[in-house]
C-alpha cells in the first residue's frame, strides 16, 4: 500500500501523523510512504530523515495524496486536500467529527475515513487512544504556560532575603489532561486542588498528592455522573458547583480548567464574577478554549489581561507546542490503530471490529456519522 503524510495546513499546526520511527516500521511491513516536503520540519523530523529510512519526498501535497491509497493526518483535511485524495483513499486522523461539515466530500469520493476522537474508552484502544496521548501533553504544557504567566514562584522558597509562599493551582476537570496538570504542578511544589462531577477522580487526585474538592451530590447524580465521561449536570448541581469554586478560585493563584463534554460546548465553570474575586496576578489556563472555554471571560485562541490582573489564557492547541513528542506518541497511536487494519498483502476492513466500526464516518459512498440510534 502507499502511504501519504501531508504535511498539516491548520496554522499553528506543528505535529505530523508519522515519524521516522513510524515510517520505519511501516516501510519494513512492506509498504511504501511518501511524505510532503517539511511535513515534519516544526516536530523535530526533517525530510532527510524520512529520505534515509526509503520515504519518498513529494515537493506538494496534490504529489503526496495523488496515488495514495492511505492518508494519515493529525487535523482533518480542507477541501483542497479532500480533492486531492484518490477515490477510495482511507484517511485516518482526528477528524473533528462533532465540527466536520466536509464528510459528505469525502463520501462523494467514497474515501473510508476514520475519525480517531471516536475510538471507545476500552482497554483495547488505549493504546490508540489520540485524546489520552495528545491531552497528557495538554496537561503538562498548561502547567508550564502558567508559570509563564505568572508573576510568581511555583514552589515554596525559604532565602535570606525572606519566605516565599507556594502557589495554589486548582485543577478543574480530572480527566488526562487534569491528572498531568496536577502531577506536574505538584512537582514544581505548588499546592494543588482539584475538582471534577466523577466521584470516582477523588482517589486519583489524593493519590498524586492533591485535595479533591467535593461537591456535594445527590444519590441520582452520583449514579448519572459516573461514566468514563462526564454528562451536562442539572442547574442545581451548576449552582453549588459555582459557590464552592468560587470560594477556592478566590484563594487559588493559578487555575487549570480542561473539562469538556464530548460533541457539545464546554461548560462554564468560572464566571466573571468569580475572576473579579481572584488575586492580581493570577492566571487562568483554559485547556477548554477550543470547545467555547470553561471560563466566562477566555477568549477563544487569545491571552487577556482583566482589570484586576488576572491573565486568561485560552491559548488553542497546547499539544502542538511540544510538537516533537505530540508528534512522537501522535504517530504510535496511528500506526497501532493502522495495524487493525494493515495486512502482508495489503489492507482489510472489518467492520466487525468494533473499534474501526465506532470510528469509521465516511465508508462506501455513505457517511456514518452521527450514526442513527
Ligand atoms: P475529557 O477531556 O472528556 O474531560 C475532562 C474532565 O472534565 C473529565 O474528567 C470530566 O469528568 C470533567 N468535567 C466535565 N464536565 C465537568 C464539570 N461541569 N465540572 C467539573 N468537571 C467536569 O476527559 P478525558 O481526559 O478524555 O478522560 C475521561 C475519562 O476517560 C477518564 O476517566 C479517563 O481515565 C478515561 N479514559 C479511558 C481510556 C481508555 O480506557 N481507553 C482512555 C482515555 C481516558
Amino acid at each position: 500500500m502507499q502511504i501519504a503524510i501531508p504535511a498539516e495546513r491548520l496554522a499553528g499546526e506543528k505535529r505530523v501523523a508519522a515519524t521516522p520511527e513510524t515510517v520505519k516500521k511501516l516501510i519494513a511491513m512492506g509498504h511504501s510512504v511518501v511524505v510532503e516536503q517539511g511535513a515534519g520540519q516544526f516536530a523535530a523530523a526533517p525530510d532527510a530523515a524520512y529520505a534515509e529510512l526509503g520515504a519518498s519526498i513529494a515537493a506538494n501535497r496534490a504529489e503526496a495524496l495523488g496515488q495514495a491509497d492511505i492518508v494519515l493526518t493529525v487535523r482533518p483535511l480542507d477541501e483542497a486536500g479532500i480533492a486531492e485524495l484518490k477515490t477510495g483513499a482511507v484517511l485516518i486522523g482526528q477528524l473533528a467529527p462533532y465540527q466536520n461539515s466536509s464528510f459528505p466530500a469525502l463520501a462523494a469520493k467514497k474515501v473510508s475515513a476514520f475519525a480517531l476522537e471516536l475510538l471507545p474508552r476500552t482497554t483495547r484502544a488505549q493504546s490508540m487512544d489520540v485524546l489520552s496521548s495528545q491531552n497528557n501533553i495538554a496537561g503538562y504544557k498548561a502547567v508550564l504556560l502558567a508559570t509563564h504567566y505568572y508573576p510568581r514562584f511555583m514552589p515554596m522558597l525559604m532565602t535570606a532575603a525572606g519566605t516565599v509562599k507556594p502557589a495554589k493551582v486548582l485543577i478543574m476537570g480530572v480527566g488526562v489532561a487534569g491528572l498531568q496538570a496536577i502531577a506536574t504542578a505538584k512537582r514544581l511544589g505548588a499546592v494543588v486542588e482539584a475538582t471534577d462531577v466523577r466521584p470516582s477522580t477523588k482517589e486519583q487526585v489524593e493519590s498524586l498528592g492533591g485535595k479533591f474538592i467535593e461537591v456535594p451530590m445527590t444519590d441520582e447524580e452520583k449514579a448519572a455522573s459516573d461514566g468514563v465521561y462526564a454528562k451536562e449536570m442539572s442547574d442545581d448541581y451548576k449552582r453549588r458547583q459555582a459557590e464552592l469554586v468560587s470560594k477556592h478560585a478566590r484563594a487559588a493563584d493559578i487555575i487549570i480548567t480542561t473539562a469538556l463534554i464530548p460533541g457539545k460546548k464546554a461548560p462554564t465553570l468560572i464566571s466573571a464574577d468569580i475572576v473579579a474575586a481572584m488575586k492580581p496576578g493570577s492566571v487562568i489556563i483554559d485547556i477548554a478554549a477550543e470547545a467555547g472555554g470553561n471560563c466566562a471571560l477566555t477568549q477563544p485562541g487569545e491571552v487577556v489581561v482583566t482589570d484586576n490582573h488576572v491573565t486568561v489564557v485560552g491559548q488553542f492547541n497546547l499539544p502542538g507546542q511540544l510538537a516533537a513528542d505530540a508528534s512522537s506518541l501522535y504517530a504510535k497511536n496511528l500506526l497501532t490503530f493502522l495495524s487493525l487494519m494493515l495486512t502482508k498483502e495489503g489492507f482489510t476492513l472489518n467492520l466487525e471490529d468494533d473499534l474501526l466500526a465506532a470510528t469509521l464516518v465516511t465508508h462506501d459512498g455513505q457517511v456514518r456519522f452521527p450514526a442513527a440510534n
